[in-house]
């Protein structure tokens, strides 16, 4: 994988104008979200081992949690980068993870780092969610990253920051598909009120590597450009209304798929 992703990303680096000498800043940037999420589940397995006894049940329970959450989040990221800068077979031609929609939007809503919650930001899951199965996979690895940067890019001078994860059944096309229905559509609503994204950079923030200033955040220009490969290879697609000041919604179309849980390929 090493060459063919190395290559690709020199590539889509050079389409993006940059220096060839930013592969440097690529790497740093990967190993400071490794670092921070594979040394957050790291810390939490020390302190389990050295004073896990003494800690009271809804601590330890905290720790605990944190650690496949983080190993996961790290999981992604690698995945991600092969997404997009793999050989076409790497992620294509992987079976597909069937799972329900129920369990992989949740798990997003929680999957939020460790230095994110930090920021005071309420995640939350508003309404019904249909009884639908999606390719887990791929659509945990997208709202990762969109629920991730609404909590990063969050307005901190406002009092109540949040995030909201919202499911409209596409209409007429079986969006609250049960098992054996036709598969359908449906399309997913991450929505906050945060900082908000300027209409010249609004196609610009999927292109990989590009990083606007909103906030002083890290990070390596990545996440969008994963999402959005993430739902073309699904047959879906990602898209963004914004409002500087205001805050942000992303739309996230996706397939349903019927049958069982087992993997598809
Ligand atoms: P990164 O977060 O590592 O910079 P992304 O590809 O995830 O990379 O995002 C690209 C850019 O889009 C970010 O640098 C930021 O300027 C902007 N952005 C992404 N999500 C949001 C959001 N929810 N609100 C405001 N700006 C955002």
């Amino acid at each position: 994988m090493a060459r063919t992703c190395a290559t690709s990303y020199l590539e889509a680096s050079e389409a993006q104008g940059s220096e060839v000498g930013t592969f440097v800043e690529f790497t740093r940037a990967l190993r400071h979200e490794l670092r921070d999420t594979l040394g957050s589940a790291f810390a939490s397995a020390r302190l389990l081992q050295d004073v896990g006894e003494k800690l009271p049940e809804p601590s330890r329970n905290e720790v605990l949690g944190s650690i496949p959450r983080n190993v996961q989040r790290a999981i992604d990221l690698l995945d991600g980068v092969c997404l997009l800068f793999g050989s076409e077979s790497s992620w294509e031609d992987e079976p597909r993870e069937k799972g329900l929609l129920e369990d992989v939007l949740p798990e997003a809503a929680e999957n939020v780092s460790e230095r994110e919650r930090a920021a005071g930001v309420a995640v939350e899951v508003v309404g019904a969610i249909p009884a639908c199965r999606v390719d887990a996979g791929r659509t945990r690895l997208i709202l990762h990253n969109l629920v991730s940067n609404a909590v990063k890019y969050s307005d901190r001078s406002r009092d109540q920051p949040w995030v909201r994860l919202y499911v409209d059944p596409v209409e007429g096309e079986g969006g609250d598909v049960a098992d054996e229905a036709e598969p359908g559509r449906v399309r997913i609503r991450v929505e906050d009120n945060g900082l908000g994204i300027s209409p010249d950079e609004q196609e610009r923030v999927f292109d990989p590597f590009y990083r606007g200033d909103a906030g002083d955040m890290s990070g390596s220009g990545l996440g969008l450009a994963i999402a959005r490969e993430a739902a073309r290879q699904m047959g879906g697609e990602l898209t963004l209304e914004s409002e500087p000041g205001r805050g942000s919604t992303f739309f996230v179309t996706v397939p349903t798929l019927r049958g069982p849980d087992e993997a598809v390929h």
